[in-house]
């Protein structure tokens, strides 16, 4: 039984000033209203150029964020490697619609899988698809209408920008997942990743898809795709998270007239996250990155491996969590020698807000992770005074 309550390893990188921060941070992401007015209060004075980039940078940022360039993420890497803590570095730019948009991010993409062939600290790369390539041509292809020349053309873009990032992930052996997105557009990034996997998953996996487990029809999916895998011989790389646009998708459902996409309620959703990681472990042919936050669902995979006598550093298993939450679970599953890789976001400050904004919205619930953020902290700034 791992000790996830084991605050003096989760915040060892962390000094009092960092805990006092983050606990100023959680209190005040823990009221809705605040947080509504503080991110609308600062992307409006980002945008009209007022001096808050430092404010913002020294805060949040610094919470959630590695830093604007990959350069100036390198301590983080190294602080967290010290600790057996790995990390993935994600260009958190959001929204953006134009090929030089798209170009940019796919170069910075390469670059940090490159960055990642010379840094023991960076075991897997990451990118979203509307990262490169515009949402309503996914939305396009995902509903199977048929495309127009023009739209023929965008997309053999996207697709030779995807192809060029894997050439980079062939070139260094850095394997590159996808994140998931909106179920609209999702279909079209579920080919895509398949084909690849079909293509470059032989000896190693380097192509990784990501399942959101809050949609009904995902564990079925993976129980297909597993048994492709198996009957071709290619192996499958999947990253399983429960999936972070419920509201979006149950919303859109309703106003459109279709049924909902997620699951009926929590247990739903927790119970076919631990069937498909179940699933994953037993297939020889899956490699798995577990995105999760949730104590139980860590504790669960970390018994199933070691019931199942699986090494717990190879290469088939990785559990991740977000920069800046959920430490306890980070550093404790890496003290007992469980693979551990955290996304680590960066960006230019204005252009990272949408996600910092995300971040704080998703932390509203005090129920939720800012109450469990809160009580370790302050447990932690307690046994500090005490020693
Ligand atoms: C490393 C990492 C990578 C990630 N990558 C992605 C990604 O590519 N795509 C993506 O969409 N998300 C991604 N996420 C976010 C993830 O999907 C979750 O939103 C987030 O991690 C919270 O879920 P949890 O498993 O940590 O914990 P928990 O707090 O136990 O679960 C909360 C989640 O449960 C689900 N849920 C809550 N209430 C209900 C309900 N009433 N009915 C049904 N389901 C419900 C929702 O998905 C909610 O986010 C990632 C997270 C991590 C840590």
């Amino acid at each position: 039984m791992i000790d996830f309550q084991d605050t003096k390893t989760a915040f060892k990188l962390r000094s009092n000033a960092d805990l006092r921060r983050a606990l100023f941070l959680f209190s005040s992401i823990g009221n809705p209203t605040l947080v509504k007015a503080g991110s609308a209060m600062a992307l409006w004075a980002l945008r009209i150029q007022l001096p808050i980039k430092s404010l913002v940078k020294a805060t949040v940022f610094k919470q959630f964020c590695g830093g604007e360039t990959i350069e100036e993420c390198t301590e983080v890497i190294k602080g967290m490697n010290s600790a057996g803590v790995q990390s993935i570095l994600d260009f958190s730019i959001e929204g953006k619609e134009s090929d030089y948009d798209f170009d940019k991010t796919t170069q910075i993409t390469i670059d940090t899988i490159l960055f990642g062939a010379n840094n023991a600290g960076i075991p897997l790369a990451v990118f979203k698809p509307t990262g490169v390539g515009r949402m309503g041509l996914w939305v396009k292809l995902s509903s199977r209408q048929e495309l127009s020349e023009a739209e023929k053309k965008e997309w053999e873009k996207v697709e030779s920008r995807i192809e060029r990032i894997y050439a980079a992930s062939i070139e260094t052996g850095i394997p590159v997942m996808m994140d998931a997105e909106e179920s609209w557009m999702q279909d079209a990034a579920d080919d895509l990743a398949l084909n690849l996997m079909k293509r470059l998953n032989k000896e190693k996996v380097l192509v990784y898809n990501t399942l959101q487990m809050y949609r009904h029809d995902r564990l079925e999916y993976l129980k297909r795709i597993l048994q492709e895998a198996e009957a071709e011989g290619f192996n499958i790389g999947v990253k399983i998270v429960r999936g972070a646009y419920m509201e979006k998708e149950r919303l859109r459902a309703k106003q459109n007239g279709y049924p909902s996409p997620i699951q009926k309620d929590k247990a739903a959703t927790d119970r076919d996250y631990d069937l498909a990681i179940e699933q994953c472990l037993q297939s020889p042919n899956c490699s798995l990155v577990a995105g999760t936050h949730n104590e139980n669902s860590c504790q669960k995979l970390a018994d199933a491996m070691v019931s199942q006598n699986m090494s717990r550093d190879g290469q088939r298993v990785y559990f991740s969590q977000l920069y800046g939450m959920s430490d306890n679970l980070s550093f404790n599953l890496a003290l007992h020698g469980f693979n551990v890789a955290k996304y680590l976001p960066f960006g230019p400050v204005k252009d990272v807000m949408p996600y910092l904004i995300r971040r704080a919205e998703e932390n509203t619930s005090v129920g939720g992770q800012t109450g469990r953020e809160l009580q370790l902290i302050e447990k932690e700034l307690k046994r500090r005074k005490s020693v």
